[in-house]
């Protein structure tokens, strides 16, 4: 990975990359899980299964995705997260990271398949508004992906290839850090396995703090 100082802008994916939700998610899963009366999942089981778009995921589980049940379970498992949300916090050292990278005049963002409204809700709980210029979240709750906002963003920023670097947690992050130019570097605690992040065949990172490091 290229030393963090050479890029210009830092743009950054929300859940599982700063917040620390893949507990949250597991167990709201097991429930709906449960109600379902399907096989319930550890943590393990949840990272290796968990993808964009997020119904491919409930498909996977076994869960009747047909767009009535599709829309019931997809309300369920928000108002449960709303619900729970503020149990989890953003990973130890996200903040420090984020006030080290904002010191080196480096400009940062959000680029989230999370509702707008929820995002900038937990965003401001976090009082991290201060180290981000925007906040890029989705119009629904069905979080399909990011690549369009992903495009439009990086337009509206200008910066040319090799510029700008994404972190996530996801392969999603990867192809869509490939769409708009930009490099990336995958963290290992979120929601997909390190297994199934060496698809991507960049760099990863096990916390957050290894992307000041050198
Ligand atoms: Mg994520």
């Amino acid at each position: 990975m290229k030393n963090i100082r050479n890029y210009k802008h830092i743009i950054w994916d929300w859940n599982g990359t700063l917040f620390d939700d893949v507990e949250l998610c597991a167990n709201i899963m097991n429930k709906l899980l449960e109600e379902a009366n399907l096989p319930k999942i550890s943590v393990d089981e949840y990272r290796d299964i968990f993808t964009f778009p997020v119904i491919d995921y409930y498909k996977a589980l076994g869960h009747d995705v047909g767009k009535e049940n599709w829309e019931k379970i997809s309300h369920q498992f928000i108002s449960e997260y709303e619900a729970n949300k503020y149990e989890f916090t953003i990973y130890s050292d996200a903040e420090d990271v984020l006030k080290e990278i904002d010191s080196f005049g480096i400009t940062q963002s959000v680029l989230s398949a999370y509702k707008q409204e929820m995002l900038d809700e937990l965003v401001a709980h976090f009082n991290l508004n201060k180290y981000f210029i925007r906040l890029v979240g989705l119009d629904n709750i069905y979080a399909a992906g990011k690549l369009d906002n992903g495009l439009k963003w990086i337009k509206e920023l200008g910066f040319k290839k090799g510029e700008v670097l994404l972190v996530g947690d996801t392969l999603h992050d990867c192809e869509v850090a490939e769409a708009i130019g930009a490099d990336s570097v995958l963290l290992s605690l979120g929601h997909q396995s390190k297994d199934r992040l060496r698809l991507c065949k960049i760099p990863m990172i096990d916390s957050l703090s290894e992307l000041i490091k050198n």
